[in-house]
């Protein structure tokens, strides 16, 4: 893969890219080999995992020295030199959590998993009970109406998940950017997603010269360019990639 003094610069979502979605999110664990794969390639080029994670969460979960991490789907990312905050919502920070709160108790009949990451919310209803989901949705509805009409908040659909986060222009591709702004200007950078957030950079890495891989089955429009059908099958790949390299 290098050619033309081209360097790759690999980048990962993490729930249902480097792992499979849990029925709950704090059950998630990243399988040993994977981790050993990411290591090899952190061995020989940059590695930044992008997640909709609370940042600390995310650094836990995968566990690996001098990567990059951006958590909060690219809002806070830290890593070789890299201390960074979108600073709108830095300064949202404190309403952001406040709304969380009053989700948690307006919900708690429906008991969603409301997970608040000091700028966003984020509420799954993975394991709700079916019957019920209709009617969690359109409560969260009424509440965030206000607050969307006050342009207070943006929210997002996800796997299961709604997501609740400060109106800025900022997300995931943003940060594969100024991550490989940081790197230096022979990185390309190759993005492995699998949601709605992750189609920002998938289009972001399209833009400027990079590799869009789309992990999953392919039963929607997406922005990447290749595709692989699982995180198995992902870290198959990135195996034969790192023994043939
Ligand atoms: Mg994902």
């Amino acid at each position: 893969m290098e050619s033309r003094g081209k360097q790759p610069a690999f980048f990962f979502d993490f729930d249902g890219t480097l792992v499979n979605i849990a029925a709950t999110p704090g059950d998630v664990r990243l399988k040993m080999i994977t981790r050993q794969i990411l290591e090899g390639i952190a061995e020989e080029y940059p590695v930044g995992v992008i997640s909709g994670r609370k940042l600390d969460e995310l650094k836990r979960l995968v566990g690996i020295r001098g990567l990059y991490y951006s958590g909060n789907h690219g809002v806070e990312i830290e890593g070789a030199g890299l201390d960074f905050v979108e600073p709108v919502s830095a300064r949202s920070s404190a309403y952001i959590t406040c709304l969380g709160k009053s989700m948690a108790s307006a919900l708690s009949k429906f008991s969603p998993r409301i997970n608040s990451k000091k700028y966003s919310v984020s509420v799954h209803y993975r394991n709700v009970e079916a019957s019920l989901v209709r009617g969690l949705l359109r409560r969260v509805d009424e509440l965030l109406e206000e607050p969307l009409l006050k342009r207070q908040i943006e929210v997002f659909h996800g796997k299961k998940v709604v997501e609740i986060k400060a109106p800025v222009d900022w997300d995931k591709g943003k940060a594969i950017e100024l991550i490989c702004r940081k790197i230096g200007r022979n990185s390309v950078p190759v993005f492995f997603g699998d949601d709605t957030t992750d189609e920002y950079g998938f289009r972001a890495v399209n833009k400027i010269g990079g590799v869009s891989v789309f992990v999953g089955k392919r039963h929607r429009q997406t922005d990447a360019r290749f595709w692989v059908k699982s995180p198995s099958e992902l870290a198959g790949e990135l195996a034969k990639f790192l023994f043939e390299a």
